[in-house]
């Protein structure tokens, strides 16, 4: 789960992360009598969206009175904003966040992520910060230093020492990365984050180390034990499809292309989706109905593969393993019957009762193809579209 730069520079506070002053907004007057409390000779205006790329989309501005702050505040509420990572529809900014300017010296980026290789969590850090880290990592991975963290004796000196001078820190900057990067580690792990990413980390003409930017990604298998994740979640920044899905208990991701999707189980759908391309054309979403969906999951499910106008051809891909194929083929007719499925149906089942199911959805009357394997259930249902 994504939370916005304010909410993790709330975090950032409360883990003793050094981070400048600000506040979020959703009106202008506030911000104005907000900016006009704040001692400084410079204001940062920053939209809040689930998205980076802010500063080159025009949705991150220096202004320098709190008239102008509040301008800006009232121009960029309600805007929508497109940075290269929202796609072309762009995201409607809902709250702006304002903030004393700093005067940058340089840029720096660190971030904190589990890495499943080494089975630790890393720091990763770079003297290039303020940039697509994505760049650097392909076109200069020397610039960028992994350091895992061994979950036992976490945090030690010496990795603020090899950070701090990787980064050309001097030793008073160094010993101010120490609370900074103790206090993000604590943050990580107190509450369950997959990334906490600072881009960028700067020094300021003081010789202040802070962090300017901020992302949080919690991990979703942690929600049962934090309560505090359901306050920080804003759902208008999700698809609305894939609410719906959550809230019917599967996973939906709209896809681009004409041959809609139903799979159990994230590692069938994703391979269902590589022999849908392999064969030449593109899924039109992604959906993991789940090891034991319901006949209403299914049914649910074809209404929002067939809400796409996209799709042309269906493909159907179950392993009847915690359930029965016989049960899916019964989903699958009843969710036919009720929804009216007028684009053809390629039915690809395995496992438990296979040959009932298979019986079953040939003998039902209903334009539906059955496979036997994934390649021949891929190759029909291309040629079908
Ligand atoms: P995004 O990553 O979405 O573009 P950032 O918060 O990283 O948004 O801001 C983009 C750039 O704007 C930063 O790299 C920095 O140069 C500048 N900036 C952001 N906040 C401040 C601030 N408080 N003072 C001065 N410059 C800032
Ligand atoms: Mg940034």
């Amino acid at each position: 789960m994504n939370i916005h730069e304010y909410q993790a520079k709330d975090l950032f506070r409360k883990f003793n992360v050094a981070t400048s002053e600000g506040k979020v907004f959703e009106n202008e007057n506030d911000a104005e009598e907000y900016a006009k409390s704040l001692d400084v000779e410079e204001y940062v205006v920053k939209a809040q969206i689930h998205a980076g790329g802010r500063g080159k989309g025009g949705g991150v501005k220096l202004v320098k009175t709190p008239e102008e702050v509040r301008e800006m505040v009232k121009s960029m509420l309600g805007m929508t904003l497109v940075t290269h990572q929202t796609g072309p529809e762009g995201k409607l900014v809902n709250k702006v966040y304002v903030e004393a300017a700093s005067n940058i010296k340089k840029e720096y980026y660190l971030s904190f992520v589990t890495d499943r290789a080494t089975e630790k969590n890393v720091i990763i850090a770079s003297p290039e910060g303020g940039v697509d880290i994505e760049k650097v990592a392909e076109e200069t991975p020397e610039k960028l230093l992994t350091q895992p963290i061994d979950p036992v004796v976490g945090i030690q000196p010496f990795h603020i020492r090899k950070i701090g001078y990787f980064l050309g820190f001097d030793k008073g900057q160094v010993k101010q990365l120490g609370p900074l990067i103790q206090g993000m580690y604590n943050l990580f792990v107190e509450t369950d984050c997959s990334l906490v990413e600072v881009n960028p980390l700067i020094v300021t003409d003081k010789d202040e180390v802070k962090a300017l930017d901020a992302k949080i990604n919690f991990d979703d298998n942690a929600e049962f034990r934090h309560k505090e994740y359901k306050e920080l979640h804003d759902p208008t920044e999700e698809e609305p499809s894939e609410l719906e899905a959550k809230e019917w208990g599967f996973s939906f991701v709209k896809l681009d292309g004409n041959i809609g999707c139903l799979v159990n189980g994230a590692g069938l759908a994703m391979s269902t989706m590589d022999i849908i391309k392999h064969h030449g054309a593109e899924p039109a979403n992604f959906l993991d109905v789940g090891g034991g969906a319901t006949v209403e999951q299914v049914t649910q499910a074809f209404k929002m593969i067939l809400r796409d106008e996209n799709v042309k051809a269906i493909l159907v891909n179950i392993f009847g393993g915690i359930m029965k194929c016989d049960t899916i083929a019964d989903g699958i007719m009843v969710a036919a019957k009720e929804v009216g499925i007028k684009v053809p149906l390629v039915v690809r089942l395995e496992g438990t009762n296979v040959e009932l199911g298979k019986k079953m959805l040939e003998e039902s009357g209903l334009n539906i193809s059955t496979a036997s394997t994934m390649k021949d259930a891929a190759l029909k249902v291309v040629e079908l579209i």
